[in-house]
């Protein structure tokens, strides 16, 4: 799958897609990540790429030109398996299940707004799709592209060494939790500290084992995010 991304600060990705699962899938041409400069797409001498907001009101915006001139120009015509979102706290909240309906794209273009903003046409008229990464608001929507990037990238295949552990994790609702949250795991020691790993997970009985991650994902999925207990699939 090929990601591209559109920032003013094509630097700050020197750093996210440098490590483990994503660096080994980029390496393998799982995925292939294409930063874009949206200075690139500028005219004039500055390279600007921001403008007051009409009506008045703090800060800058980012103007609409350059954002569809590097659109225009990554994606000539539209094809039916790639997509343009464009990163906004205004958006859709980005979720396991948003990440999976993303795979099954071949090219995904990310839009990285900065300043106050991106001028609405952008949202209305260019992006398919407007996505937050959560109830709050970040300084650019840099971090929130790679957010998307490595939760899309993971779940693609061979990204992840063993096939199943995408299936079998947190909101993962082709797991055996249902879409809850992961079981707790535990690894040696035993005992740290006085803290003993439940027993169950000691012995070999594979039954046992699988009922009791069963119970231990569905009490912790009580205790820290009830909110996901309503979509819960529960397996006996
Ligand atoms: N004035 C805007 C916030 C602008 S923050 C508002 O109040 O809604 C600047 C940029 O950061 C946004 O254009 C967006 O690209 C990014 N951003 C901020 N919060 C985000 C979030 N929760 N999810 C995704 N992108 C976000």
């Amino acid at each position: 799958m090929i990601f591209h991304v559109l920032t003013i600060f094509p630097e700050f990705f020197r750093g996210p897609f440098e490590h483990g699962v994503i660096q080994r899938a980029r390496e393998s041409g799982a995925v292939d990540i294409r930063i874009h400069n949206l200075r690139d797409w500028t005219s004039d001498r500055h390279k600007t790429v921001d403008d007051r907001p009409f009506g008045g009101g703090e800060g800058m915006l980012l103007k609409p030109e350059p954002l569809f001139q590097a659109v225009e120009s990554i994606f000539p015509q539209s094809q039916p398996a790639s997509r343009t979102v464009l990163l906004s706290a205004q958006g859709r909240l980005f979720n396991q299940n948003a990440a999976n309906q993303l795979t099954a794209m071949t090219e995904l273009l990310l839009i990285c707004g900065r300043y106050e903003g991106v001028d609405e046409r952008v949202a209305e008229h260019l992006a398919d799709d407007e996505l937050s990464i959560g109830n709050y608001v970040l300084s650019g929507g840099e971090l929130a592209a790679a957010v998307v990037i490595d939760a899309v990238a993971r779940l693609l295949p061979g990204v992840l060494g063993n096939q199943s552990s995408a299936v079998f994790e947190s909101f993962q609702a082709g797991g055996h939790a249902g879409a809850m949250l992961d079981c707790p795991q535990y690894t040696r020691p035993a005992e740290y500290r006085g803290w003993k790993v439940p027993e169950v997970l000691l012995g070999g009985n594979h039954e046992e084992i699988r009922r009791w991650r069963q119970r231990a994902a569905l009490e912790k999925t009580a205790r820290l995010r009830p909110d996901l207990l309503s979509h819960a699939r529960i397996e006996h």
